[in-house]
């Protein structure tokens, strides 16, 4: 990479804000990458090449969209805000394979931008340096969606990452981490220090890879009741099983009814959820679902 030209150095970002007289935004997690290298990792870790086509949220200034840019075949890139419309014309214009979309990602059909940019069939990656307050809502949406994109590396807060790549029976093992390795098999790929960000965000970073799935890693009859049952395991923390699926199933089930599905699915009411394998959610959420959920 030629460290003279690239937008992502301290000198060059602080030449743009000054002579565009930018202001960053706190609100919308403006905190631009200002470190080459790991630019570099990045792109390393995302796997692109030149027949790759390539999607990002939040281009800024355009420092991970030039790396996309010259490593990809096209890139198309999401910028919520309107004051970064006309710098990033200057920082990019001289690539012809960007396509700016001054949108906000939640409200975009990413399906049809897809279908309007890229050649039927073409790999698709999303790689984003993304905003903080919004990294959940974005990653959901996108896996949800179950877009034709093949993997996502993404930086987010290490805490979030350490959570969506975590493995039972420890603290960040949540219905997040069930939601996000139902669709892709996730690890994190570096921890990255505060300084390469201008300004420097106020909590740890860390680069998240998700490869998705060709199928989801097991059978779910209804996957919002699984989910919805997942994340009530997990309701109180603290508490059992037992104890967290009969304040959910309240309305529907008696405590002994309770107990004989826990019974048939074979899981013990006194662990807790963050002790059970996503296979054994599936398991309870598909016995649970034959007897209350088809009634609903
Ligand atoms: N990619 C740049 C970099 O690494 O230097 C900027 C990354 S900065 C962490 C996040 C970017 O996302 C900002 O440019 C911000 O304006 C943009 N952004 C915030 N909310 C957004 C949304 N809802 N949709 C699209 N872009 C958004």
């Amino acid at each position: 990479m030629n460290n003279q030209k690239a937008i992502a150095t301290p000198l060059k970002t602080k030449e743009i804000l000054a002579k565009y007289g930018f202001s960053f935004k706190k609100s919308l997690g403006q905190n631009f990458l200002i470190d080459v290298n790991t630019l570099e990792r990045i792109i390393a870790y995302a796997g692109i090449d030149k027949h790759t086509g390539t999607i990002e949220i939040g281009p800024g200034m355009g420092a991970l969209t030039e790396q996309l840019a010259i490593h990809s075949s096209q890139v198309v890139a999401f910028e919520i805000d309107q004051r970064l419309v006309p710098i990033l014309k200057e920082t990019l214009g001289s690539y012809d394979n960007i396509k700016i979309i001054n949108q906000d990602i939640l409200e975009a059909d990413i399906s049809q931008v897809i279908k309007e940019n890229f050649e039927p069939g073409q790999r698709i990656k999303v790689a984003a340096n993304l905003p903080y307050y919004i990294t959940t809502p974005i990653l959901m949406k996108l896996l949800m969606d179950k877009l034709p994109v093949e993997s996502f590396t993404v930086m987010i807060q290490k805490e979030v990452a350490d959570r969506m790549a975590a493995e039972p029976n420890t603290k960040s093992y949540g219905s997040l981490t069930i939601a996000v390795q139902y669709y892709t098999e996730a690890h994190i790929a570096m921890t990255v220090p505060k300084t390469v960000f201008m300004p420097q965000p106020n909590v740890d970073s860390a680069v998240l890879h998700l490869t998705v799935r060709d199928q989801p890693p097991v059978e779910v009859q209804n996957e919002e009741f699984f989910f919805d049952l997942v994340q009530a395991s997990f309701g109180q923390r603290r508490k059992t099983l037992r104890n967290n699926l009969n304040r959910h199933f309240a309305d529907q089930l008696q405590k002994p009814e309770i107990e004989k599905l826990l019974g048939k699915a074979e899981i013990d009411g006194t662990r807790r959820g963050e002790s059970l394998m996503m296979e054994e959610f599936a398991r309870l959420a598909n016995t649970f679902y034959q007897a209350v959920g088809t009634a609903e």
